[in-house]
């Protein structure tokens, strides 16, 4: 490949992160090439149903909508979008290399924006009824279930934390843990036994999601006799984990100990000069459409400015 061949900047992944960063760097002349993914192009947000947070819909949007319209935004600027999956990078060294099962690219420098995914109980109609009733996301739409029976999966502190916030909707909300314990830390233990709105179900697991074109109810197994019975709740939070998509960086930059790529907050460098993070891929606590969005910007702001000064 000719020296001229090397590109301003490569942008892996294309949720609101991703699209944003190519808004941006777009609008900044960058040229830059953003690979979307085969499957999963647009994103966690392809998945759901209504979107009633992201600023500027007032009458909120659907997820796959909100996604058209910032690939349409980053197509009208010029970002070169291509729906193939990275298989490898080499992230080390001034020019960086981007390869998909057919082709290599090569760029100064390269946004991560790959995502992370939620843990799933692995049920037939888990998916389906993804936006009808089950979630992975208590900010994002515990709104929609006022006054609802809610079912909350995991025993961890995300999982506590999304009942007790699911409480100030929910009529009720119970807890279903596989054990007779929790794993979460003793505060958010005490938290969960003083809530009044809060039941936990022990010894017991998800067998069955019912409903066709939302939920109905789950059929609940206890893990100790097998029994089952069912759990009439019209929402289901499953709060069993996530998982950052970094297995193509592994031993080319620095990550945490669960994955997620370490970026030099405020800024959205790594410990590779050139590369830069944002999005659910560095960020654990917010998970949000918006600040996925606000991540994507600033990583084209640092990879514009780092461009810079290489001139
Ligand atoms: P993602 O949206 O996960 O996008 C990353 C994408 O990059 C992947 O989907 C894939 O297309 C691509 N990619 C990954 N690996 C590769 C690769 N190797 N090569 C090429 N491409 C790749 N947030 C809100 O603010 N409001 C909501 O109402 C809301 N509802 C949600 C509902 C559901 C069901 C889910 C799952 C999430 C919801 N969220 C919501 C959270 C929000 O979707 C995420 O915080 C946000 O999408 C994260 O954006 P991201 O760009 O970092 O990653």
């Amino acid at each position: 490949m000719a020296e001229n061949d090397i590109r301003n900047v490569i942008i892996i992944g294309s949720g609101p992160a991703g699209y944003t960063a190519a808004v941006y760097a777009a609008r900044a002349n960058l040229h830059p090439l953003v690979f979307e993914g085969s499957v999963t192009a647009g994103g966690a947000l392809m998945n759901t149903t209504e979107v009633e947070n992201f600023p500027g819909f007032r009458d909120g949007i659907m997820g796959p909508a909100l996604m058209d319209e910032m690939r349409g935004q980053a197509e009208r600027f010029g970002a070169e979008l291509v729906a193939d999956d990275v298989v490898e990078v080499e992230l080390t060294g001034d020019v960086k290399t981007v390869r998909t099962a057919t082709d290599t690219h090569r760029a100064h420098a390269v946004i991560l924006a790959t995502g992370s995914g939620y843990r799933e109980l692995g049920l037939p109609n888990e998916k389906a009824l993804s936006g009808r009733g089950v979630s992975w996301c208590a900010t994002c739409d515990g709104f929609f279930f006022r006054d609802q029976h809610i079912a909350v999966v995991g025993g961890g502190d995300s999982a506590i934390e999304e009942a007790t916030f699911l409480t100030r909707f929910g009529s009720k909300v119970s807890l279903i843990v596989r054990r007779d314990e929790l794993r979460a830390s003793k505060i958010m233990q005490e938290r969960a036994f003083a809530d009044p709105k809060l039941e936990i179900i022990w010894n017991s697991k998800v067998a069955e999601i019912n409903g066709t074109d939302k939920l109905e109810s789950v059929t609940l197994e206890d893990t100790t006799t097998g029994e089952q019975r069912n759990l009439d709740a019209t929402g289901l939070f499953i709060a069993i984990g996530h998982d950052p998509r970094s297995e193509l960086l592994h031993g080319q930059i620095d990550l945490d100990d669960n994955g997620y790529v370490l970026a030099q907050h405020p800024n959205t460098g790594t410990n590779q000069p050139g590369v830069f993070a944002c999005g659910d891929l560095v960020d654990h606590q917010y998970r949000q459409a918006i600040t996925a969005a606000g991540t994507g910007c600033a990583a084209a702001l640092d990879a514009e400015r780092f461009l810079a000064e290489l001139e």
